[in-house]
């Protein structure tokens, strides 16, 4: 195998890592290979292509030297701690080492059951795999730091779920895996020295910047919290409901992962809730901020006792650093609503900020399409504010805000850039699912999607149907894990 793989956390964390192996895949086939990013991390798409690449991307060839391992870790699933998560279908490869010196995990998920496997089968459908590739392919093309999928190579292997389905591999990269609930794992061991490992391991690897520090843990714990304040407020600005954000799924390099139950919201509604299991809406569009600050407080109760000597002292300090999400998170938000309003920064927050909201009321009242409401906005930026007015309730007062809109001069072609006209609807993502599913497997229409969702800002004639909303009567849209 012509890749080499470090292996850093399992070195440096051994604690922390079960030396495992893939499960072996009857027939293995590639159904999607992401070829710009193999070559962004300097490995051969033509070799990945050939039998022994996509035994590589399946873990079943594994390089001299590697030591793949299934991670553990901990975490708050819906406010509960469940003290031993871990990888129960996945495994880390290794790191490894791009081109341009960047550090990335080489991550597989489906690759058979570990010994975190619990009552799981350690298997992954094709169906939710092709999922993940689309979603997180938009993500990245959207500017939203996320885990990216490599490759997803069908194993020949039937999954059982409510009926049988095919079995898949998903191959993909991240700059760690590191998570929240990693580092609850670490404290629930009571070994501190483990724990200041994590930590150290966690700077070096993301927030380099915390070890000059006079206090390392608490710079790392301000990081953490400013990358996800940054992260959730991008989520919120592209309309994207994670569904699924326990303290396992969050991770302490701000990038997005664990795309299970999410989707893109369409009707503007903060309560917008698509997963079958989280019925309380505990996860709701609009609570993403909140779940967020709660998810890091988790994370600085288990940094606690690297914060000071004195409980008293270290909780004072967390709670400092925890006050600094909200006025972070708002201020990545106003800076996304003012790039979409395409309004510029000598304009006053104190203008744009009671503008943005009136705005978000109208959209509520309204049920509008978060996606096409904002495309529609560049066109009235253009002069044409027909088709915005269109998708509100209440014309005349749309009517009003436009005139105060219009007074701060947007540029349009700055919102142009900002606002996506493609994202994976949802009607479209189960459209490609199905046929690259059902019968002999048709790739055609996954690979036209994701062709659509790599280019979200750039409108091209015969897409109509990719931008525009579920049609009408399709119901409400449910998502499983
Ligand atoms: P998730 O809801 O995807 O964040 O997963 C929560 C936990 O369940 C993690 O520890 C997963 O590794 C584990 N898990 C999910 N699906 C399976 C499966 N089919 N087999 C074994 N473990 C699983
Ligand atoms: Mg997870
Ligand atoms: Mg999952």
């Amino acid at each position: 195998v012509p890749v080499v793989l470090h292996g850093r956390f399992a070195r440096e964390l051994p604690e922390l890592g079960v030396p495992w192996r893939a499960e072996d895949a009857p027939t293995p086939r590639l159904l999607h290979l992401a070829d710009a990013l193999a070559t962004e991390l300097g490995l051969d798409p033509e070799w990945l292509r050939s039998p022994a690449g996509v035994r590589f991307l399946v873990g079943n060839a594994v390089p001299d030297g590697a030591t793949p391992v299934a991670q553990a870790y901990a975490g708050h699933q819906f406010g509960g701690f469940v003290p031993r998560l871990g990888d129960g279908r996945a495994l880390l490869l290794g790191e490894l080492i791009g081109p341009d010196d960047s550090e990335w995990d080489l991550h597989l998920k489906g690759s058979g059951r570990t010994p975190f496997a619990r009552g799981g089968d350690g298997l992954a459908a094709v169906g939710p795999m092709l999922r993940e590739l689309v979603v997180s392919r938009a993500m990245h093309a959207l500017g939203v730091p996320t885990t990216r999928s490599l490759a997803v190579v069908a194993t020949g292997r039937q999954v059982r779920r409510e009926t049988w389905l095919p079995g898949a591999v998903l191959s993909r990269v991240a700059s760690s895996h590191l998570r929240v609930g990693t580092f609850q794992y670490a404290r629930a061991t009571g070994d501190l020295d483990l724990l200041r490992r994590l930590a150290d391991h966690a700077i070096g690897r993301h927030h380099p910047e915390a070890a000059a520090d006079p206090n390392p843990p608490l710079a790392l714990l301000r990081a953490v919290i400013d990358v996800q304040a940054s992260l959730v407020a991008k989520w919120m600005l592209v309309g994207f409901v994670h569904g699924v954000m326990n303290t396992d799924n969050m991770t302490v390099s701000g990038e997005t992962i664990d795309y299970g139950p999410c989707a893109f919201m369409e009707a503007f509604d903060p309560a917008t809730v698509y997963s079958s299991i989280d019925a309380g809406g505990r996860y709701a569009y609009g609570n993403q901020p909140v779940v967020a600050q709660w998810n890091l407080t988790r994370l600085a109760e288990a940094l606690l006792p690297l914060l000071d000597d004195d409980r008293e002292r270290a909780v004072e300090l967390a709670v400092a650093a925890l006050d600094g999400f909200r006025p972070r998170y708002e201020a990545a938000w106003s800076s996304g609503m003012r790039a979409k309003l395409g309004v510029s920064g000598d304009v006053d927050d104190a203008a744009l900020t009671p503008l943005a909201d009136e705005l978000l009321a109208l959209m509520r009242a309204s049920r509008a399409d978060h996606t096409s409401f904002f495309r529609a906005l560049v066109a009235a930026a253009r002069g044409d504010a027909e088709p915005a007015r269109g998708m509100v309730a209440d014309p005349d007062g749309f009517d009003r805000w436009v005139g105060r809109w219009l007074e701060l001069t947007p540029d349009a072609e700055a919102m142009d850039g900002v606002n996506p006209v493609y994202i994976p609807r949802n009607h479209l993502v189960e459209e490609a699912l199905a046929a690259a599913t059902d019968g002999d497997g048709d790739l055609d229409p996954l690979r036209r999607l994701l062709d659509v969702v790599s280019a979200p800002y750039d409108e091209r004639p015969g897409l109509e149907r990719y931008a525009a909303p579920a049609p009408q009567g399709s119901g409400p849209y449910i998502t499983y894990c």
